[in-house]
């Protein structure tokens, strides 16, 4: 008798010295920290979970995750672009999360096969041209801004970009090495100034008249609308599939919290986080049944290409050797 009470008096407190602190959830985050910031501590609110964040670029931090290995205090990665996300998965950074909830919110062309890694909001590559200059006529596919007709009137961002490594890869996925390659030479012949460092360069070169189409990130758009609605360029949804990529997450591989990560994650996948997540960032939702913001469901709806975005990640290195092939900077 005395000795259970003992027992019982000292298991928290041998619990609290060597098991880690399940109240505590330490997210690596490449995706912008104004974007996550007040989701994350809405959620350390309702659930009493403390929440803290590392924010920095992708690269440092899997180079991170890499060295501090089993020593991690990292629980969930989280950051932008299907082909950063392969990556982390490919460098063993991650851990499957088996979950029904995860798998029944998220589609299966935004997440990882192996459950490494779940897509939880997902932003449109496509086409933005001038109003002014432009009639939607003209406008096609991604491989029409090839035709000579755009000579002289593209605009493109670099290639050092993920985001076009991405676009690339998923091209070479739907048309194959050859036909992509061709593509890609007629945008480079068809550019109107050298590429840019930022979509949103982008879009003030074609508001500015230096070109009168881009390929951009939807959002980017979105932000300079809400700043001016009148601005001169609209979206065109190529008819064949447009190219979407996701910002998402999975569980560090290392992780002393495996189930404040999981749970984390399945609250981010969920009804009760998914509009805020992608409409602080003008994105869509991951989870397709929460509705868009209506700034972006003002640009109108559009098929997404369905091939697994990880093909990005797998594709990515082919599709950086095909640019540099074809000249595109
Ligand atoms: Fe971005």
């Amino acid at each position: 008798m005395f000795r259970r009470l003992l027992l019982t008096l000292l298991a928290p407190a041998l619990l609290s010295a060597c098991a880690p602190d399940a109240r505590e959830v330490v997210v690596y985050s490449a995706r912008g920290e104004q974007l996550i910031q007040p989701i994350l501590e809405r959620y350390a609110a309702q659930t009493g979970v403390d929440v803290r964040w590392i924010n920095d670029k992708e690269g440092p931090l899997m180079q991170r995750l890499l060295s501090e290995d089993e020593q991690t205090p990292a629980d969930l990665f989280l950051t932008v672009d299907a082909g950063n996300l392969w990556l982390a998965a490919e460098n063993g950074l991650l851990q499957p999360a088996r979950s029904q909830q995860l798998n029944s919110n998220i589609p299966a062309h935004l997440r990882d096969e192996s459950d490494r890694w779940f897509g939880l909001s997902v932003r449109a590559r496509t086409i933005a041209y001038s109003t002014e200059r432009v009639d939607p006529e003209m406008l096609g596919s991604y491989a029409d801004l090839s035709d000579p007709k755009w000579r002289g009137r593209l605009c493109l961002r670099t290639s050092k970009k993920v985001y076009n490594q991405s676009l690339v890869a998923m091209m070479i996925a739907g048309h194959g090495e050859e036909k992509t390659e061709e593509i890609v030479r007629g945008w480079v012949e068809n550019l109107a100034a050298p590429v840019f460092s930022s979509d949103t360069r982008l879009l003030e070169a074609i508001q500015a008249g230096q070109c009168d189409a881009g390929i951009v990130n939807t959002y980017y758009f979105g932000r300079l609308q809400k700043k001016d609605p009148s601005i001169p360029i609209a979206l065109h949804w190529p008819p064949e599939g447009v190219h979407v990529n996701v910002s998402g997450a999975g569980i560090v591989r290392h992780t002393d919290n495996r189930d404040g990560a999981l749970a984390l994650l399945e609250w981010l996948s969920s009804a009760e986080a998914q509009q805020e997540f992608a409409a602080v960032n003008l994105e869509y939702p991951a989870n397709p049944a929460i509705a868009v913001d209506p700034l972006v469901a003002a640009w109108g709806e559009f098929e997404p290409d369905l091939i697994n975005v990880s093909r990005a990640g797998e594709l990515q290195a082919e599709a950086v050797r095909l640019m540099d092939r074809a000249g595109y900077r």
